[in-house]
């Protein structure tokens, strides 16, 4: 049995590989209980040309709900999106968020103002610490403006700047930043998510490192979500068992899980 996975991907997203149904069907065969799709929806100059925000998010709330009941005997589906780039059109992410009766919303960055997706850029045309430098800087402009519930993967440029490109990035050196962002999220009520898909890409690390989780609950946070960021069957709730050792050595003893945008905690 897997507890929860509250991060994964269908076809409902660009980059998805397996449909809402199959992804559903797997989750409850492997015995997933609490099991969230949140579909991408980027917003912002820089999101994919191909993706279609009105037939991803109105995709979303006809299949989802759906599901939801279809499945309701086997699993306990969640009705999830992961927003990009809130403050890079805060209008438009309120209106969609007022229109929407998403149980979970991951506000996440993938890339920032001016600059294309993290996983597009060439680390040794642009400085990677510069850019980093402003990730951390529009991460804190989230935290302090955007709604969401959980931030995600906090560290996700590493995916790239150190799994693809293999530079080491001390990430001390912004720990007055990070610190800067934890405190916001907890004074807005907001959590963090611990994202395993990093075990298994090139990273081999969860995003974001188990301090900042650590730091995290020190400073008095208590909203952790734990997702695979699976965008197919196959990656279905992997790493979950080794979120869950990272959160307790962090100091947690309860997960959270969201429905209708309000957290519930599952012991650990
Ligand atoms: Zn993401
Ligand atoms: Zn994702």
């Amino acid at each position: 049995m897997i507890p929860f996975d509250l991060h994964t991907h269908c076809t409902l997203s660009f980059d998805g590989k397996s449909s809402a149904e199959d992804m559903v069907r797997r989750a409850a065969e492997l015995g997933v209980k609490h099991y969230a799709l949140t579909d991408h929806v980027d917003l912002g100059d820089h999101a994919d040309p191909d993706f279609d925000l009105e037939a991803t998010v109105s995709g979303a709330k006809k299949l989802l709900p759906a599901l939801r009941e279809k499945y309701a005997d086997s699993i306990d589906l969640l009705y999830g999106v992961e927003l990009g780039q809130f403050v890079h059109a805060p209008e438009l992410a309120k209106k969609l968020l007022s229109e929407n009766d998403y149980d979970f919303v991951i506000g996440s960055t993938h890339n920032i103002r001016g600059y294309d997706d993290f996983y597009f850029l060439d680390y040794k045309e642009y400085d990677p610490f510069r850019l980093l430098g402003t990730y951390f800087d529009e991460l804190l402009e989230s935290a302090e403006t955007a709604d969401f519930d959980v931030m995600g993967h906090i560290t996700y440029p590493l995916r790239y700047i150190t799994g693809d490109f293999g530079i080491n990035v001390d990430l001390s050196q912004y720990a007055p930043i990070i610190d800067e962002i934890l405190r916001a999220l907890i004074k807005r009520g907001r959590g963090i998510e611990i994202n395993t898909s990093g075990l298994r890409q090139k990273f081999g690390r969860i995003f974001p490192d188990e301090w900042i989780v650590k730091r995290y609950r020190e400073l008095g946070g208590l909203i952790l979500t734990i997702g695979s960021d699976a965008h197919c069957t196959d990656d279905l709730g992997k790493g979950i068992d080794e979120g869950i050792a990272v959160a307790k050595a962090a100091g947690f003893d309860r997960i959270a899980i969201f429905k209708y945008r309000k957290p519930t905690f599952i012991r650990i």
